[in-house]
This record gives structure tokens, C-alpha cells and sequence, in this order.
């Protein structure tokens, strides 16, 4: 265990910072999170209006997130969010949806679109599964990067055919990070079949944020606190140094010292805030993150759209400006209120792209166009509108994200062992995603135990 004389700070109140901070906490260090916004949370956001919680986020989770459930567990939040409301997955094909769930290789010929040739050619998938072995861990992603080699898109066409990549293997790594398959590596793929195939989608019943509300309640949180310089306080007696946090509070510049610091903002602004503690190799990885877009809109209905919760998927073919929808019919004490629904669409990729620059008219327009061809009767049911633009939302796991995760690991290891108490952690160094910020921030809070418990030991 830690002393609670060690004291460590957590900069950023996002889902990776509160995961770090619990785990440490928990671990019996003395932890103070700073947090720039006035509210924590980072880019898990929402807003309640009317009674609606709108996300630009769809706080999708599935029975493969068993650490983020314990963590609910955990937090003392089990019966605001559990259980898990079971979600259908379907999938639009020539303007037709139909259910697209597939729990075995026999499933996937019934997949609309896919050739029954080229679905014959996933036995393959297990078969390379077995001979990946260890490199694909989902806790690990810096073991993957000899496979980091090539795109999702000319893997699922080289080795199981176009109709099979369209069709299943895209929309089903995409559908968190909606990112475009010729660009995504197909690490990203391989590590969501080997956690998510065959667990069953569903979505709590409180928005994600609450969690991180919850969690907050036992740490020392402090909102509203901008971290603007960290520097190492040189010791002479070969201890590793300790660190001083320069942040801004109610137009105040503070200070305090600290053994150790994690960074869990976004990839960018550790780069800037590390600059004196980082490697350069370290800062040139962190540096070249890039983040894609995402466009939301959600729908409050005046009645449910579908008596299941339910996300449609629509693949890139389908020539539609939509990623996916998410339907959503009210629960007493949910979300959504009880008789009404909702509907969330999250534009593809390359239309997220584009969007940045057209007026919200214009997306508004567009999207409601495309929605009447993948559920037509959402139109009428609709109460109001809220249009979600996000620039920065996700890293892109693009082919070479591995192996630079691989590096920053190593770099980072070996500025450990000459004494540097930093960490970084956030979702670009595991997966974008909740889960993957929240299993980047607890593996980072291990680092950060493994590091102090050797100092603290006689
Ligand atoms: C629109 C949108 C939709 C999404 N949809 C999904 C989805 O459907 N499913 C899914 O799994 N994931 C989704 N995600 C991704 C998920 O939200 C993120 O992967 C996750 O929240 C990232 O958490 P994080 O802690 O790594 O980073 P962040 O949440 O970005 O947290 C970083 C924190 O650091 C703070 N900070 C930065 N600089 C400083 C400073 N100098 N001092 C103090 N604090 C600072 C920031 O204010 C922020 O609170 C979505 C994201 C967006 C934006």
C-alpha cells in the first residue's frame, strides 16, 4: 500500500483522471485532482432539457465492460445504473434494417449483403486469433504493434472479402470510433472482436456522466483549477525528485508540491504541459495524436420510435450521411422519460469531417433527410432537436498508433527508472472509448504504486 503521506495529483476530471485518481486513492496515496472545467467529466457530457438527458455520446456499454460494471459497483451507484437495459443491433441494407447480431461463425451469412462465400472465409478469424495470441490484449495495447502493419480496410478485403468488410467487420470496430476502415489499423479491429464478440450491448439507465459525479464525491476534486506549469524540484540526497504543480484558481496563481503527477488530458496538452519533465521523444508521440470529429444529433420524441431499445447501424455503402442511430424508448426513473423517446444520430465519418463548416441548418437538414431512410417514422414524433458539433473527439487508432503507443510506453518506462514520477494516461493510449480511458487511468495509477511503493520501502 501507499503512504498517505505521498501525495499525488491528477490533472483532468475526465473519465481516465477520475479512474486514476479512485485506484490511487484506494491504493492509500493522498491525491488532489485538478480539474480546468467548472465541471468534471471531460468529453463524457450531457445535458438534461425537459427531462430529456441528451449525449453527443451514447453511453453504449456491453457485458464485456466487466471492470467499468465493478467500478459501478464499486462507486455505490449499482441501482441508479443496473441493471442494463438489453439493446438490439440492427443494421440498415438497401434501406431495409434487420437485425445483425452475430454470436457465431454460423450467424454470419444471415448478415444482408455479405456473400455466403465470403462468410465461409470467417473460420479464419479464430484460427488468426490463436496465432496472435498474446499480441492482442486489450489491457495491452503496445504488445499489438508488430501487427500494426496494415489498414482494417485492406486486411477484411485480403483476407475475407469486400462484401464481409462493408457489411460486418467495419460497421462492427467503428461503431464507438466511427473512424474510416482505409485508415483505421486493423489492430483496432482485432482487439475489439477478442473483448466485444459475443457480448450483448446495452445501456445503463443513468447517463455516464452521474458515474463520474459519484465518483468524485470521495476524492479531492477541484474544479475550475488550470494547471499551467509543472516543475521537478531537484533533490541532492539520489531520491527521485518531487514535483511542483503551478495551477490557476479563482484568478489566483497556486503551487504545491507533490511526489508524483498524472497527466490525463488529452494527448496534446500533456505534450505542452509535461515540456519540462517529458522526453522529447515523448513529446513529439504525445504531439502527433490526431483526433477526428463527430457530429451528434438528438432527437426528443413525444412518443417512443421502437419498444426495444435499439442502434441501427448503416455502413458506408448505403451512401448516407448516418453512422448510426440509437433509439431509445423512456423508462420510469431513466434517461428518458416514461411514454416519450428518443432518438440519437451520430453522422459517419466523412460526413463528421465535412460538417464542421456547414451552418447547423444545413447538418440539421441533412440528417433528418438521411434519418427518413433508415427510420422513417421518427420524423413525426419528434419534439426538439439539439445539434452536437465535437472537433476533438476521439484519437484515431490509425495504422501506426500501436507501435507509437508501443514507444511512448518504453520511453516513459525508461524515464521511470531515473526517477521521473510523470505519468500520462487517457483513451489515446488505450482504445477511444470509455472503457479504454478507464482502463488507461487505472493502469497509470499502477505505475504510479509500482514507482512510489519502491521509494516508500526501507
Ligand atoms: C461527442 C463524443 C461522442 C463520444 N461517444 C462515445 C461513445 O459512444 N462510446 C464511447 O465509449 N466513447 C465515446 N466517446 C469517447 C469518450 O467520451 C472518451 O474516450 C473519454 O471520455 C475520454 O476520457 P479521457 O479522460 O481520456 O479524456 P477527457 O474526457 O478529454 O478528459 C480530459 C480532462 O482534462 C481536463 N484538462 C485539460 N487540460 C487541463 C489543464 N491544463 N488543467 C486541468 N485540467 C485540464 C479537461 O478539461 C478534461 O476534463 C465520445 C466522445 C465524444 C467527444
Amino acid at each position: 500500500m501507499g503512504s498517505s503521506e505521498q501525495k499525488v495529483a491528477v490533472v483532468g476530471a475526465g473519465m481516465a483522471g477520475l479512474s486514476a485518481a479512485w485506484e490511487l486513492r484506494k491504493r492509500g496515496f493522498s491525491v488532489t485532482v485538478l480539474e480546468r472545467d467548472a465541471r468534471v467529466g471531460g468529453r463524457a457530457w450531457s445535458e438534461t432539457v425537459e427531462g430529456f438527458t441528451l449525449e453527443p455520446l451514447s453511453p453504449i456499454l456491453s457485458t464485456a465492460d466487466r471492470e467499468l460494471l465493478a467500478w459501478i459497483d464499486e462507486v455505490g451507484v449499482r441501482d441508479d445504473f443496473l441493471p442494463l437495459r438489453p439493446l438490439l443491433v440492427s443494421q440498415l441494407h438497401r434501406n431495409k434494417t434487420s437485425a445483425v447480431e452475430p454470436r457465431s461463425l454460423f450467424d454470419f451469412p444471415r448478415i444482408p449483403g455479405v456473400s455466403p462465400r465470403q462468410a465461409l472465409r470467417m473460420v479464419r478469424l479464430p484460427r488468426l486469433m490463436r496465432r496472435y495470441g498474446d499480441q492482442i490484449c486489450f489491457e495491452a495495447p503496445e504488445r499489438s504493434a508488430d501487427l500494426d502493419d496494415r489498414s482494417l480496410g485492406d486486411f477484411g478485403r485480403l483476407y475475407f472479402g469486400a462484401t464481409m468488410l462493408d457489411n460486418w467487420m467495419a460497421p462492427f470496430a467503428t461503431s464507438t470510433s466511427l473512424g474510416d476502415e482505409n485508415e483505421t489499423s486493423r489492430v483496432h479491429f482485432l482487439r475489439h472482436y477478442a473483448r466485444c464478440f459475443g457480448a450483448r450491448p446495452a445501456l445503463p439507465r443513468m447517463p455516464l456522466r452521474n458515474l463520474l459525479d459519484a465518483a468524485c464525491q470521495g476524492l479531492a476534486v477541484l474544479t475550475r483549477a488550470e494547471v499551467r506549469d509543472l516543475g521537478r524540484v531537484e533533490s541532492n540526497s539520489g531520491q527521485p525528485s518531487s514535483i511542483i504543480v503551478t495551477y490557476d484558481r479563482e484568478e489566483r496563481e497556486r503551487m504545491f508540491e507533490v511526489d508524483a503527477v498524472v497527466l490525463a488530458t488529452s494527448a496534446k496538452a500533456a505534450a505542452r504541459l509535461g515540456a519540462k519533465l517529458l522526453t522529447t521523444a515523448e513529446r513529439e508521440m504525445l504531439a502527433s495524436v490526431r483526433y477526428a470529429p463527430t457530429v451528434t444529433l438528438a432527437l426528443a420524441l413525444c412518443r417512443p420510435a421502437s419498444w426495444h431499445a435499439q442502434e441501427i447501424r448503416v455502413p458506408h455503402g448505403e451512401g448516407n450521411p448516418i453512422g448510426s442511430v440509437l433509439l431509445e424508448p423512456g423508462q420510469v426513473g431513466g434517461r428518458i422519460p416514461d411514454g416519450l423517446g428518443a432518438a440519437t444520430l451520430r453522422a459517419n465519418h466523412a460526413y463528421a469531417a465535412r460538417a464542421m463548416d456547414l451552418p447547423e441548418e444545413t447538418i440539421e437538414k441533412d440528417l433528418l433527410e438521411a434519418l427518413d431512410r433508415v427510420a422513417p417514422t421518427v420524423r413525426g414524433a419528434i419534439d426538439f432537436a439539439r445539434l452536437y458539433r465535437v472537433e476533438r473527439a476521439w484519437p484515431r487508432f490509425d495504422v501506426g498508433q500501436y507501435r507509437a503507443i508501443a514507444r511512448l510506453t518504453r520511453v516513459e518506462d525508461d524515464r521511470r527508472r531515473t526517477g521521473s514520477r510523470l505519468y500520462t494516461t487517457g483513451d489515446y493510449r488505450m482504445d477511444p472509448s470509455w472503457i479504454g480511458a478507464f482502463l488507461a487511468g487505472r493502469q497509470a495509477a499502477g505505475r504510479v504504486a509500482a514507482d512510489l511503493r519502491v521509494r516508500s520501502t526501507p
